[in-house]
């Protein structure tokens, strides 16, 4: 089974953090749109595999269009590939997109899962994010949602923030707890260069957190949202019981995927594509592309990137039937000191971190490349 991906790079405002790649003409929607269904034609067999599991609307701010366009996309998918066991349709909203009117036109599609955009609930964050909404409005449309029976929730949150107080939080977080969303997903702020908050560091207007800190809220983060139920099952990500992100696990997985818009990635298994087009390019039908053959190290490389920062870690006995014995041992040899160290576990033909030193994963993972 393969994913597909909607890549809606359009965003109203920026945010103080982010250096994905987003447009503010939100004028140009309908014409990329039109484009998303020419390239979607175009590169139907791009993909090996022609059932898909699940479907996602990212970006930028997929909220933004209209709920009759969302769901002609899908439709359009359904025509062209076997959708008849998608278990789960994506879109990532922003939280003041999310009017009763919306909502009421979501209905209509066959959106059946909502990602929100929410980041914090202390508006002092948000404004220094330069986030669109506020606190309150994140809330309502948690109910809002709820109440038009949505059952499939996630809100992102960032932690590892400087200069709003040791509580922000530990309120956040409890806020998040209350809301009873089936899944969160944590991130680490993070100072790209060429984003405002790069801006405001070299200006020294913003001192990022120590590693102490960081390290002290990724294990509050941890901590609560484990004593309040929920799976910690990858590295920045949290789930209820049986609510798992199917569409982020099947990356993880190293399922074939199609990414359709302007800045989206593909991958089919031994192949990974891009769109470099700008939205404007795009919008005019001019999509150009790069892409890169993967070799079997570059494979397994990946593979060892993308299981460790699971709960379920590296499935040795898959190692040595994909690739050889060698590099099971290799991979093996070069965990003995992370397992000395109690940072990587090897137990019943796994080798795997315990989640509560996700925070070294990066390290761990670099070390054990072919
Ligand atoms: S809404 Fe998302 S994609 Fe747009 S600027 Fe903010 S973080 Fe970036």
């Amino acid at each position: 089974m393969a994913a597909l991906y909607f890549h809606i790079p359009f965003c109203k405002r920026i945010c103080t953090y982010c250096d994905f790649y987003k447009v503010g003409a939100i004028e140009l929607i309908p014409k990329v749109v039109e484009g998303m269904h020419k390239e979607l034609e175009g590169r139907v067999n791009y993909l090996k595999e022609r059932r898909i599991a699940s479907i996602y609307f990212g970006g930028g701010t997929p909220s933004l269009l209209p709920p009759e366009q969302i769901e002609r996309l899908i439709a359009h998918a359904c025509e062209l590939f076997d959708c008849s066991e998608v278990g789960e349709i994506t879109l990532e909203a922003n939280p003041d997109d999310l009017t009763e009117e919306f909502i009421e036109g979501l209905r209509h599609t066959s959106i059946n899962r909502i990602s929100l955009g929410v980041q914090s609930f202390d508006d002092r964050v948000l404004r220094f994010m330069n986030r669109r909404h506020t606190a309150a409005e994140a809330k309502e449309s948690v109910a809002r949602l709820r109440k038009a029976g949505y059952d499939n929730i996630s809100i992102d949150i960032i932690f590892g923030v400087a200069g709003f107080g040791d509580y922000q939080l530990v309120d956040t977080l409890n806020e998040a707890v209350a809301l009873d969303v089936e899944h969160i997903s944590a991130y680490h702020l993070t100072v790209e260069e060429r984003t405002r908050l790069g801006l405001m560091v070299r200006k020294g207007e913003y001192q990022p957190v120590s590693e102490e800190r960081s390290e002290e809220d990724y294990r509050l983060v941890e901590d609560m949202l484990v004593a309040a139920g929920y799976e910690h099952y990858e590295v920045s990500n949290y789930a209820k019981a049986g609510c798992r992100a199917k569409h982020n696990s099947a990356y993880w997985q190293g399922v074939e995927y199609l990414g359709i818009g302007a800045g989206a990635h593909s991958f089919s298994g031994d192949n990974r594509t891009w769109c470099i087009s700008t939205a404007k390019e795009y919008a005019e039908g001019d999509m150009r592309y790069e892409s890169e053959e993967l070799s079997s190290v570059d494979h397994l490389n990946e593979y060892v990137m993308t299981s460790l920062r699971t709960k379920e870690g590296i499935d040795l006995e898959y190692v040595k039937s994909r690739y050889n014995e060698g590099e099971c041992l290799r991979i093996l040899e070069s965990a003995k000191g992370w397992i000395e160290r109690g940072v990587l576990r090897n137990e019943y033909s796994r080798l795997y971190i315990p989640t509560r030193e996700f925070m070294l994963s990066d390290a761990v993972i670099e070390s054990l490349f072919a």
